[in-house]
């Protein structure tokens, strides 16, 4: 009994520590401490598997594998909604309403329509039962599985929720997250999705949750239906929603009347751009759910409801010819050249046409007038032919067979998207990629060496590899263009503390192919020097946790080349750390501290801060709460820390009396 009250309080402790993170924004323990929490749950589960749960915290990491995805009808049918572009239309479905509800008093809710899949949620007495995707608005698949492993889908509920009822929303995929996922497959080698909407739909239909679990998608909630559901009105059966653990933008509004409908309409046209993902529209609805149901349906939508879709940001222009990048991989990615164009307030002038087969799929030609489509990504694209009056003369794309920048043959792997040069050590975009990626924020983090000089010391025949930068000397920078003293001290100083950085970075840094952050750490941890990792077999790496048969080669090949020994030599011999420290860091004189980290500081970054306390065996929060022990506060602390901070008595200290506090 005691373990099945242990694993029960677990639960609900994650269940509610996961709201306050996703829903509420405001985090009470650190990410830490969530994990120690969630590793005790899931050892718990796995020692008494009869107290297995479908709805427990540990299925949000997924693992289970749904084969065929079970068929299910719609209790309630999910309609679709009629269309409108423009404010004449609207105001035609406000008089056929005003028509039908004859001398009633009636309102609006104004919400955005966000652009993903939609879903119904059904839950039982508090209990995630199932969510079905909208399939044909009749018969849906079952992917609840996969939808276990959304943070933003409560799995138990909290308050006065009906003992059952539906609920309807949309998954969507914001853009940091979508951006975030094809910067990964890039690196893996993989296609890059096309958009967020075709991510989000597309993923609900994995078969590995696991997968699932990993691409950061949303679930925003909109309706909710069933019988006896205990609200009146739309707006207030989004505020209740909301009060049981949903996750329901308050984005959305009500509106006494039209005029107010179109100030809703005008500003988020207007402000649209700036959402972190991605809407098509604004959905208005006739607030009382009474008046819906005098209203009724049509075959298809609802009458009470209607989408206004924004005019979709398009533009058409010419192609004018098709260029070629060189990425740091080698990747060569083409580039559409414009005839320039105006699209939502900036000219246009190139797009990414991510690779050949992009380029076949649309059937493009040199010559051809294009649709162009300004979506997520800050770059826009290609979405399609302009087909009628197709001009008479257009010229076929012939894709590159050599590389643009340094004339090497071009090679195309089976199964990989992308043409690569090859000629690493000889193509200049590659090696100045290179460099750039070493001294980047995430891996050295090396101040006063930006992309730019990079660029311009290797032009300059200062350096060609990473190596270089450890034996420049000021005398040859300062004669420079854009170089005064200070820049190069800077530059030089920069390089010296790059020295200290965790072999962590280093590794990552090196830009071995298809190891990234994650991975560098993991193999740091199995390797603790670089030796060890050099001359580890193939079998040794793949047995790391999350090393496959591609990483394994790629580092096998890496440290198979001779003049990869000498570059790491070179480094090593300037002083990089090539070796974890053996850490005087099982000292542990910040255990059972929690900190909160804000603003920033002067001889520490808020990274290394962080690291530095977790190494002690202190753990960092991300908000303050009761049960924080000290707020160190940097440059330009945020005014809300420093409240909470005072109202719990909680000792604000700076820099110099962190480092005091731990004695270094
Ligand atoms: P459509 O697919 O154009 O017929 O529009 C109907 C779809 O809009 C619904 O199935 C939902 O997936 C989606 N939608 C997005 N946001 C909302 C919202 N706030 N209210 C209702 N439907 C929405
Ligand atoms: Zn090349």
């Amino acid at each position: 009994m005691e373990i099945e009250k242990k694993i029960r309080t677990l639960r609900e402790s994650l269940h509610e520590h996961n709201y306050l993170y996703y829903i509420k924004d405001s985090p009470e323990i650190s990410d830490y401490e969530f994990d120690q929490l969630l590793n005790t749950l899931v050892a718990l589960e796995q020692q008494y598997p009869e107290y297995f749960d479908p709805n427990s915290p540990t299925q949000r990491v997924g693992g289970g594998i749904t084969k065929d995805f079970k068929t299910r009808s719609h209790r309630y049918p999910m309609y679709s909604l009629s269309n409108t572009y423009s404010k004449e239309e609207l105001t035609d479905w406000a008089n056929r309403v005003e028509k039908v509800l004859g001398d009633e008093e009636y309102a609006f809710t104004c919400e955005l329509k966000y652009d993903g899949a939609s879903i119904n949620l059904t839950y039982e007495n508090g209990k995630f039962v199932r969510g079905v995707t909208r399939g044909d608005g009749s018969l849906g698949d079952d992917v609840s599985t996969n939808l276990r492993t959304l943070p933003t889908i409560p799995l138990t509920l909290i308050g006065d929720y009906p003992p059952v009822f539906e609920i309807r929303g949309e998954i969507i995929l914001p853009f940091d997250g979508f951006q975030a996922l094809n910067e990964q497959r890039i690196q893996r080698g993989e296609e890059p999705f096309m958009n967020p909407r075709n991510t989000a739909s597309g993923s609900l239909k994995l078969q590995d949750s696991s997968l699932v679990a990993n691409r950061p998608l949303e679930c925003f909630l909109y309706a909710l239906a069933g019988e006896d559901l205990g609200v009146d009105t739309q707006m207030e059966s989004l505020e209740k929603s909301r009060s049981w653990g949903f996750k329901v933008p308050d984005t959305a509004k009500y509106a006494g009347d039209l005029e107010e409908v179109f100030q809703y309409l005008d500003y988020w046209d207007k402000n649209r751009v700036h959402l972190p993902y991605e809407i098509d529209g604004v959905v208005i609805k006739i607030n009382r759910f009474d008046q819906q149901k005098i209203l009724g349906h049509t075959a298809k939508s609802p009458r009470w409801a209607i989408a206004y879709k924004f005019q979709a940001e398009k533009a058409t222009t010419k192609l004018e010819a098709v260029s070629y990048q060189v990425g740091r991989t080698g990747a060569i990615t083409p580039v559409a050249n414009l005839s320039p164009v105006l699209l939502s307030g900036t000219t246009v002038k190139r797009a990414s046409l991510h690779n050949a087969e992009q380029i076949e799929k649309l059937g493009l030609r040199i010559g051809d007038c294009v649709y162009i489509e300004k979506g997520g990504e800050i770059i826009p694209k290609i979405v399609g032919v302009v087909n009628e009056n197709r001009p008479e003369v257009t010229h076929q794309i012939k894709f590159i067979n050599h590389c643009p920048e340094c004339h090497s043959v071009l090679v195309k792997e089976t199964g990989e998207a992308q043409h690569y040069c090859k000629n690493q050590y000889g193509c200049p975009p590659q090696i100045i990629g290179k460099i750039q990626h070493y001294t980047s924020r995430k891996a050295m983090d090396i101040d006063g060496l930006g992309n730019e000089t990079v660029a311009l010391l290797y032009h300059q025949g200062l350096i060609s590899n990473i190596a270089d930068l450890y034996e420049l000397e000021r005398a040859a920078l300062l004669p420079l263009d854009r170089m005064a003293e200070k820049s190069v001290d800077n530059l030089i100083e920069g390089v010296e503390a790059s020295k200290n950085k965790p072999f962590s970075k280093v590794l990552f840094g090196m830009g071995i192919r298809y190891v990234g952050e994650t991975v560098a750490k993991k193999l740091v941890n199995a390797f603790p020097n670089i030796d060890l990792l050099s001359e580890a077999s193939r079998e040794q790496l793949i047995e790391v946790d999350e090393i496959g048969d591609r990483i394994a080669d790629s580092l096998i090949e890496y440290f198979g080349a001779p003049s990869n020994i000498d570059l790491i030599n070179r480094l090593k011999n300037s002083g990089v750390q090539f070796h974890t420290e053996i850490s005087s860091s099982s000292s542990d004189i910040l255990r059972d501290k929690k900190f909160v980290i804000s603003g920033v500081f002067e001889n520490i970054s808020r990274e290394e801060l962080k690291e530095k306390i977790e190494s002690l065996g202190g753990t960092v929060m991300i908000a303050v709460s009761a049960k924080t022990n000290y707020l160190v506060a940097g440059e330009g602390m945020g005014p809300s820390k420093r409240v909470k901070a005072e109202k719990h008595n909680i000792p604000i200290i700076d820099e110099a009396s962190f480092f005091e506090l731990v004695n270094i």
